[in-house]
């Protein structure tokens, strides 16, 4: 496509996030182009290669991608689902199973098979029980029928904006059942004393209703989007980044690229972190007051993480993933582990293993970038690394032969996404920040959106929501009610495909 003439719509950053909003507005024939920093697009999505293996990065599981779900129509309306390779977890056994220090819960798939394992585990806990099933079904009826994005959502208990916590004491649940529903809330980057109820229960539904994981290479997904994209006519322009948007009064004018290049647009989405988006905003161009809460809001914490290849003759890919927890005697979530052990291809396993570390324990790093970070950095990844592998003996047995491929910490996803301080999930939608985050949902200048993670609820699921939303805002509630809502929930779109 041309660049030199004005586009209808730039979109930064080709995460999950700014493709699927670019696919949508192509869809809606908008000229669009998408601009990314890397090389390569993808962001999150895309995986990166060790020794000829596949290291996934921001995709090792996601939910409610089976047939009708919301998921599944958001790919379908995309044009994407036959081009993703996936297989579903949890078919012959569990999705996730959660080893305590003095119990183990497998987590099933399916909301009538929750409540069954929930009640033969907790048999004291049937009342919190029922309580929170009820909720739960209502969330995943919401959710299926994408009430949030229709004309009238739903109106909501306060209770549910409350923390998952003090609402898990408040309907009496025993300090076990409060350690095993507490893991959801970790899949959003937030402890249970600061999630909100409707985002732990949005999560959870989502991977009982189906939970999948990628068969292929997250670089595959990546191009599934991309490829989608280009054929709908969008222009990709990878390798240059977004230095500056120009606004003049309160009008978007377009981007300056970091080689000088500009593009014209009346339109910009931000698929990037929103704080990121104020550094490259005209001096005065949004009123100090939103600028200042969205600056001051908490990000979700770093991780750290490591890949090891196994002999798969030993060690077999196993179809769920392991969750290694303690908690405390209220039932308080304190270390967690994950591990996701895959085929890695011919005779070798992939286990990747995943835990919080906060950006202040590589901050003596801070002003390093990938690859030039120095030998004591790469020494204290070994070390880290190593210790998870011991950990790790502990659920698999002995792991003598393994062989760490890499190893990624906050300053690896700071440096790859332009997240601040690696925040792998972005800014933390807890209980507290709810009504600082509502700035984001404003327009900050005319003509300004923002889309990812950052816009509604990370994850796949949860971004994806995020590009509808956008999208909605952009081109208002009737031109979205009429050539896109109507499309998702009939999945005539696939069928045009
Ligand atoms: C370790 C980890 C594990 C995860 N596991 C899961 C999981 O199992 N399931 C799940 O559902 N979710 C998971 N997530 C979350 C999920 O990956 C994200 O919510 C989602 O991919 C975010 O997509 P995005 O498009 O918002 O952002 P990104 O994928 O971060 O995309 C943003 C893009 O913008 C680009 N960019 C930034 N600044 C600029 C600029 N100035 N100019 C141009 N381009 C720019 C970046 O390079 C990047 O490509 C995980 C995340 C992490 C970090």
């Amino acid at each position: 496509m041309e660049t030199d003439k004005p586009f209808d719509v730039l979109i930064i950053g080709s995460g999950i996030g700014g493709l699927s909003v670019g696919i949508i507005l192509s869809l809606l024939h908008f000229r669009v182009a998408v601009i990314e920093k890397n090389p390569l697009p993808g962001g999150l999505m895309r995986s990166y290669q060790r020794d000829g293996l596949d290291c996934p990065v921001g995709i090792h599981y996601f939910g409610s991608f089976g047939e009708g779900e919301s998921l599944r129509r958001m790919c379908d309306y995309l044009g994407v689902t036959d081009r993703m390779t996936v297989e579903r977890m949890g078919k012959d056994g569990p999705i996730d199973r959660y080893v305590f220090d003095d119990f183990t819960f497998d987590l099933p798939e399916g909301l009538d098979a929750f409540a069954a394992s929930l009640g033969q585990t907790f048999p004291e806990d049937r009342q919190p029980i029922a309580t929170i099933m009820k909720s739960l079904r209502t969330l995943a009826d919401v959710q299926n029928s994408f009430a949030f994005l229709s004309s009238s959502p739903p109106s909501l208990d306060m209770e549910l904006l409350a923390p998952l916590w003090a609402y898990l004491t408040q309907i009496h649940c025993s300090p076990r059942l409060r350690s095993v529903l507490g893991v959801a809330s970790r899949w959003l980057g937030m402890s249970e004393t600061e999630c909100p109820v409707l985002y732990h229960h949005l999560a959870l539904v989502s991977y009982l209703l189906s939970s999948w994981r990628l068969r292929g290479r997250g670089s595959a997904l990546a191009e599934a989007f991309v490829t989608r994209f280009k054929d709908l006519g969008g222009a990709l322009l990878c390798g240059d980044p977004a230095a500056a948007i120009l606004a003049s009064g309160n009008a978007i004018q377009g981007i300056r690229l970091a080689s000088g290049k500009m593009l014209a647009a009346p339109r910009i989405v931000a698929a990037i972190h929103p704080k990121t988006v104020l550094t490259m905003l005209p001096d005065g161009a949004v009123m100090p007051r939103h600028a200042r809460r969205i600056m001051r809001l908490d990000d979700t914490e770093g991780l750290f993480a490591a890949h090891v290849v196994l002999d798969a003759a030993t060690h077999p890919a196993q179809s769920h993933n392991v969750y290694r927890l303690s908690a405390d005697r209220d039932g308080l979530l304190k270390d967690g582990v994950f591990y996701q052990l895959r085929p890695a291809g011919g005779d070798k396993s992939l286990l990747m293993i995943i835990t919080n570390s906060p950006f202040s324990e590589w901050r003596q790093w801070e002003d390093t970038t990938t690859g030039r970070r120095g030998e004591a950095y790469d020494k204290e990844k070994a070390r880290r690394a190593g210790r998870l592998l011991k950990g790790a003996e502990g659920i698999f047995g002995s792991l003598a032969g393994a062989k760490v491929l890499d190893a990624y910490t906050p300053l690896t996803i700071r440096d790859w996404v332009n997240s601040p301080q690696g925040s792998p999930y972005g800014i933390m939608r807890s209980s507290r920040q709810l009504s600082s985050e509502a700035a984001l949902h404003r327009q900050l200048v005319g003509g300004l959106y923002f889309a990812g993670q950052n816009a509604l609820s990370p994850g796949v699921l949860g971004t994806l929501l995020g590009s509808f939303q956008a999208v909605r805002q952009m081109i208002g509630y009737d031109r979205f009610s009429r050539e896109i809502f109507a499309k998702l929930l009939s999945g005539e779109q696939k069928r045009a495909c």
